[in-house]
């Protein structure tokens, strides 16, 4: 039996979640380090939700989910991005994005295979690849790109054992939006090498500058692309646990085969609430969304003129600085940063090599905390 200290040792705790407990034990801390909205599931959703539950919707529902938000969730893809997946066949319900991942990783794998995984990037991804089986071969992106995805690096990385390219647009934590042509570029190569594309969409609605392009939708995606979606990001309801999958139908079934077992499906509460997110909440969203834009201008700007360069974050709601100017390493940055100024960011590091010489901050804060966040960072800097 492998020892449970060689388990751990390969299941390291997240590099935020240190920063958490440094935070944890000082006053006046202003976060800008979690990656979730500061706002409540609008009202609408949390009244469906309670709808559900004093009727006494508390059962499970079918593996794949309700077939109601499959074919809403299919819908939503068809009008806004042409993205074309059957509802019946190819889409089930997730707990999350997480499980998401995890389910379609683990579907896909056979011991050893390997995945490209361009960084800096999601926190998950990596671990969520070695739990499956499988080795993470990072491809570096650059900042000076705008992070955007090179096929030819990714090209270099490919060997025999190379089954799937995994990618978040719009990113945590660059904010970054993968344009268009990067997009097509990978997926001549996945069709060149017949790979798997899988594709983290979660923030695809929090887009402020350029479009978001669906993977799935591209010509020649189809065949080969998982697409990962929820509604905890631009619905607020993180703690709703909902997500989706859409994805050719054999690995769609297998999804569904393997969820059933494994988690039989999501909360029947969260789900009946996303139907209704989806059918009534679109003015919820657009205002959520918009909000994220004021203060994504704002804090960029203010970034900017005390001296950190700051790439245009199109998505999401990060900013990823660069730090460099500082002299210091992301890790020593973010806790003098947090010790002496009571603000909380996570080191670039966290998310891959790439991400050292920046920080993540998380602009989904109310706008005078990121003005007094941007005062603080301030005179750290000049102290510095
Ligand atoms: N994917 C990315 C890129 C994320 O940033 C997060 C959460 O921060 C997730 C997935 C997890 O999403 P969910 O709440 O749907 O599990």
């Amino acid at each position: 039996m492998k020892p449970l200290n060689e388990v751990i040792a390969a299941c390291p705790p997240s590099g935020i979640r240190r920063f958490f407990d440094i935070a944890a034990e000082l006053d006046d801390v202003i976060s800008l380090g979690v990656g979730e909205p500061d706002f409540v599931t609008p009202w609408r959703i949390r009244e469906a939700g309670i709808y559900a539950l004093e009727h006494g919707y508390t059962t499970y529902t079918s593996n794949a989910g309700l077939p109601r938000l499959r074919e809403l969730v299919c819908a939503d893809l068809a009008n806004r991005y042409d993205a074309h997946y059957a509802w019946d066949s190819e889409c089930l319900i997730t707990t999350g994005v997480s499980e998401g991942l995890d389910l379609t990783l683990r579907v896909l794998l056979n011991p050893g295979d390997e995945v490209i995984v361009p960084e800096p990037c999601y926190v998950a991804y990596e671990p969520c690849v070695t739990f499956a089986g499988g080795a993470a071969v990072r491809v570096p992106t650059r900042w000076e790109d705008g992070f955007a995805i090179d096929a030819a690096t990714v090209a270099a990385a490919i060997t025999p054992r190379t089954k799937a390219i995994l990618i978040g647009s719009p990113a945590n934590p660059t904010g970054a939006v993968q344009p268009r042509p990067a997009l097509e570029a990978l997926v001549r190569l996945a069709e060149q090498h017949d790979l798997y594309l899988i594709s983290d969409e979660i923030y695809d609605r929090l887009t402020y500058t350029g479009t978001h392009t669906c993977l799935g939708a591209l010509p020649g995606a189809r065949e080969r692309t998982v697409v990962l979606g929820g509604f905890s990001k631009a619905h607020a309801m993180t703690g709703w646990r909902v997500g989706w999958i859409c994805a050719p139908r054999p690995v769609a079934e297998l999804c569904v085969r393997v969820h059933q077992y494994t988690m039989l499906c999501a909360p029947h509460v969260s789900q009946l609430a996303a139907v209704e997110a989806m059918t009534s909440a679109e003015d919820d969203v657009t205002e959520m969304v918009a909000d994220y834009d004021r203060r994504r201008r704002v804090f960029v700007k203010g970034l900017r003129e005390i001296g950190l360069d700051c790439p245009e974050p199109g998505g999401a709601f990060y900013a990823f600085p660069s730090i460099r100017s500082s002299g210091l390493d992301s890790e020593t940055f973010a806790e003098r940063l947090l010790r002496q100024e009571g603000v909380a960011v996570v080191p670039g590091s966290v998310f891959g090599p790439s991400g050292e010489g920046h920080i993540r901050c998380s602009y989904a804060t109310a706008l005078p905390l990121l003005e007094e966040a941007l005062g603080r960072i301030d005179r750290f800097l000049r102290r510095e």
